[in-house]
């Protein structure tokens, strides 16, 4: 794979074994996934429920480790200190403790990450004016709608300027007021020149922002390139199956 691959994912696979009381259970989530991600690109999975993209997330960010196969971020290899530290991920579902503000969060966080007290003031500046929250950035965030949150999860991924942003399904149970928000954000960061990949169910969210998409289902891979390629393709017939 060339340098500029952000991502470079070879035949990786994960199975799950549980125990039941009918005994032990394999739960086969990605089964031989190939795909590269290359710099400044936004990259888009897209598959329905329970097609193993969180499961592929989990694995490019070293939170799980593959049953098979290999993988790297950034030219390192997943799990690695290096390859942590310069991943931003905004997780499916983001847990901020209630008494933060949203400026106290990212605080939290910023020292999480060991970042000094300047600069996390001033990327809290820049990143709370980025995603809409300057003004309401000293109200608790109990009192913040879905897409709120999801915005100050985003300014969170952010804070310590990654080389690579992870999102999976942000606009996930949004209102489509909280929902365009959430993509108008994410655009910013395409025209930033950020990358980017996102884990998503809705075709229309990885058409409007995606520069190429893997669409995944049952752990594989049906298809992958750009989203109008695709269309000629008539892998578009694909994508609309795969999601029904
Ligand atoms: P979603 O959008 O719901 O997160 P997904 O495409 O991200 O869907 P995964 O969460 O990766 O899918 O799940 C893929 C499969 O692996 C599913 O069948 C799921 O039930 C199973 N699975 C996920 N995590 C585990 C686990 N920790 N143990 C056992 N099975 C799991």
């Amino acid at each position: 794979a060339d340098s500029d691959s952000v991502v470079n994912v070879d035949d990786l696979k994960k199975t799950y074994h549980s125990y039941t009381w009918r005994g032990r259970k394999h739960v086969q989530a990605v089964r031989g996934v190939s795909l590269q991600a290359q710099r400044g690109e936004v990259f888009g999975l897209l598959g329905p429920n329970g097609a193993g993209k969180t499961t592929l997330i989990k694995m490019l960010l070293g939170v799980i480790r593959p049953s098979a196969g290999r993988a790297t971020v950034l030219g390192q290899s997943i799990g690695s200190p290096v390859a942590r530290s310069r991943v931003g991920y905004l997780p499916e579902s983001l847990r901020v403790d209630r008494h933060h503000t949203a400026r106290s969060a990212l605080r939290y966080y910023g020292r999480l990450s060991r970042m000094d007290a300047q600069s996390i003031a001033r990327r809290s500046d820049e990143l709370l004016e980025l995603v809409g929250l300057r003004g309401r950035d000293r109200e608790p965030v109990v009192r913040f709608s879905k897409g709120m949150y999801q915005r100050l999860g985003l300014a969170q991924a952010l804070l310590h300027n990654p080389d690579l942003l992870v999102l999976d399904e942000p606009t996930d149970g949004l209102d489509p007021v909280g929902r365009n928000e959430v993509r108008r954000v994410i655009e910013r960061l395409r025209d930033a020149g950020k990358t980017i990949f996102l884990n998503s169910h809705i075709l229309q969210e990885v058409e409007l922002v995606c520069s190429r998409v893997a669409i995944m289902a049952a752990g594989q891979l049906k298809a992958i390139g750009a989203i109008d390629q695709l269309a000629d393709q008539g892998q578009h017939r694909v994508t609309i199956d795969v999601l029904q």
